[in-house]
């Protein structure tokens, strides 16, 4: 990269990196900690209210199979107890007067009571309607009969009227092995359901109720038409319910994933004394998604905050720090265009730019001073620029200005200006006879006696170069002009400046007169050259002379005016 597009790189990182944006910058670094704690406490809530959520779900869990067996203990101790009840009674009774009164109102999900005679038909029933039924054919009936033993069914459809039940049979041969008879209660799996219901009430969780062949014994209101279907009848279970039916295993927990993708969670456990499970799905997606939240709705409220702190950081450095700022460029801006009276600390500004708009203001009072010094300064040097220290009248250079402002001035009102250029006669033989001094002091009191005459002849005086002066007459025609250079000719010899060498005894100078009215089509140079002219006549004409420009007068002994050109 070249130097230039570096340094331009560099004054772009400059900008980006002004105050306000260091100000924000300071900003986050004050509210960057404060946002990590806070961000840290709330993933350490959500973990929390996830773990949270977990264990209540196996206390749940564990209450439902709790509440689950303790319903099928209560089938077993009503099938024993009224089997004992009919092991005190002769073979032949079956005593079903009784069997009503072994049924307890406080049971609702037995939903029938029967006593069973060896053959499978229905002896006693604590609703009549069952009386005679054939249960031979069931599966559990024949269980029981071999094993002498409490036996549970799987899912059942009822001989009676063809609704889901569990059969737990009791042979009365386990108490009085001369009976034959055997107690049978059919369980009311809508009851079951509602347990399980409760324990689905919870969004993402599913139980469902399956028996040894894995079919769905109670299940979710939603979900009741899988009641009496194979829970692997469902595709995306399928996989795992066959693992939660294995009778090798008792109870157990493992992930899953379901078609959408969202991770399941399966718990089985099965119920004591049965072969029925209780089996709980949960979506931990959507157990995490209440969480997450209300996580997020956190940390929406902490980047608000931060927001706010970073604005409030923001205005806070536009109000203190930047309009502060703006305020002293602007006096800066208004001293550096001239206007030297503005003061910063006429503004108001906050405490710690007081000594800066002090300062500032030192500084401008100095600036100001220091330029009214060099203005003064200037001024005199202009105007010692512009004068001749010998002679005390303005030197060339002043005089050429004046000549421009008086043409100027004489072409605006179309007047008349008027020139006499005044050379000092045979001046080098002054000098040669008395001294470079003498000669000094000589063309002192010419200029003198020049300024004086100007003065009276409302005239600038001026002196042109070595022992050449002139004299500018505005407003002045060319008679009043040979006038007045008479009345300089004159006056000079009148001082009698001895001047051996010269035929007048005296030193004299010689007049051009030049007058003009000036238009654009002449300039000051013009003037000049004529008043020039007039002198080399004057000269030529023998000296001590007024020649005019175009206009000859013959001088007396005091002199003479020729005609130049
Ligand atoms: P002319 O009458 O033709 O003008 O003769 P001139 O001798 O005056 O003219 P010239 O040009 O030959 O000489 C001018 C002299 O003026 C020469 C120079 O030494 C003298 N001079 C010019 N400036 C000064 C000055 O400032 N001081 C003194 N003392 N002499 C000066
Ligand atoms: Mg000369
Ligand atoms: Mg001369």
């Amino acid at each position: 990269m070249s130097s230039f597009g570096f340094k331009r790189k560099t004054i772009e990182l400059r900008k980006l990196f002004g105050i306000r944006a260091r100000l924000a910058l300071l900003a986050l670094i004050l509210v960057a900690p404060l946002m990590l704690e806070r961000a840290h406490s709330l993933e350490e809530a959500r973990n929390k209210q996830i773990a949270q959520a977990y264990s209540e779900f196996s206390r749940i869990a564990q209450q439902s199979a709790d509440t689950e067996r303790e319903a099928i203990s209560s089938v077993e101790t009503v099938l024993k107890s009224t089997a004992h009840i009919q092991a005190l009674k002769k073979a032949s009774d079956p005593g079903c007067d009784t069997l009503s009164a072994s049924l307890p109102v406080s049971l609702p999900w037995i939903r029938n009571l029967t006593i069973v005679s060896s053959d499978g038909r229905i002896k006693c029933a604590t609703l009549d309607t069952l009386i005679g039924l054939d249960l031979s054919d069931r599966d559990y009936f024949q269980r029981t009969r071999q094993a002498h033993d409490l036996i549970f069914s799987d899912f059942l459809l009822s001989k009676y009227d063809n609704e889901p039940v569990v059969v737990a049979a009791y042979p009365v041969s386990a108490i009085n092995p001369e009976s034959d008879l055997f107690i049978v209660a059919s369980i009311n799996l809508e009851w079951m359901s509602k347990v399980i219901n409760d324990l689905s009430d919870r969004r993402g969780i599913m139980a469902f109720l399956l028996d040894s062949a894995g079919t769905v014994m109670a299940a979710p209101a939603d979900l009741t038409r899988l009641v009496g279907r194979p829970l692997n009848s469902v595709p995306a279970l399928a996989t795992a319910a066959a693992r939660a039916i294995n009778p090798e295993q008792r109870s157990g927990t493992f992930s899953f994933p379901a078609p959408d993708g969202a991770k399941l969670t399966l718990s089985f456990s099965s119920i004591p004394g049965t072969a029925s499970r209780l089996i709980l799905i949960v979506d931990e997606a959507r157990v995490a998604a209440g969480i997450n939240q209300e996580i997020r709705n956190a940390y929406i409220q902490l980047g608000l905050v931060c927001l706010i702190v970073l604005l409030g950081a923001l205005i806070a450095a536009e109000t203190l720090i930047i309009k502060p700022i703006h305020k002293l460029v602007a006096v800066a801006r208004r001293v550096g265009d001239g206007e030297w009276s503005v003061r910063a600390s006429d503004s108001r500004l906050p405490a710690e730019f007081a000594p800066l708009a002090r300062a500032f203001d030192r500084m401008a009072s100095q600036l100001s001073e220091r330029e009214r010094e060099l203005i003064a300064s200037n001024d005199h040097l202009a105007v010692m620029a512009s004068i001749d220290m010998l002679s005390g009248l303005a030197n060339r250079r002043g005089f050429q200005s004046r000549l421009e402002f008086e043409w100027a001035k004489a072409q605006q009102c179309h007047c008349e200006l008027s020139l006499l250029m005044i050379d000092v006669d045979h001046f080098k033989l002054f000098n040669d006879t008395y001294g470079h001094p003498e000669g000094d002091a000589c063309l002192s009191k010419i200029g003198e006696t020049l300024s004086q005459v100007a003065l009276e002849a409302a005239g600038f005086a001026a002196r042109y170069g070595g022992e050449e002066f002139c004299l500018l007459l505005p407003d002045t025609h060319s008679s009043r002009a040979i006038e007045i250079g008479e009345m300089v000719r004159a006056t000079v010899q009148d001082l009698a400046i001895l001047h051996a060498t010269s035929a007048y005894q005296a030193v004299t100078v010689s007049v051009g007169v030049a007058s003009l009215r000036p238009n654009p089509a002449l300039n000051p140079n013009d003037l000049l050259e004529a008043a020039d002219a007039s002198l080399y006549v004057a000269k030529r004409q023998g000296r001590n002379r007024v020649a005019e420009h175009g206009l000859a007068r013959a001088g007396e002994n005091r002199g003479a005016v020729a005609l130049a050109g």
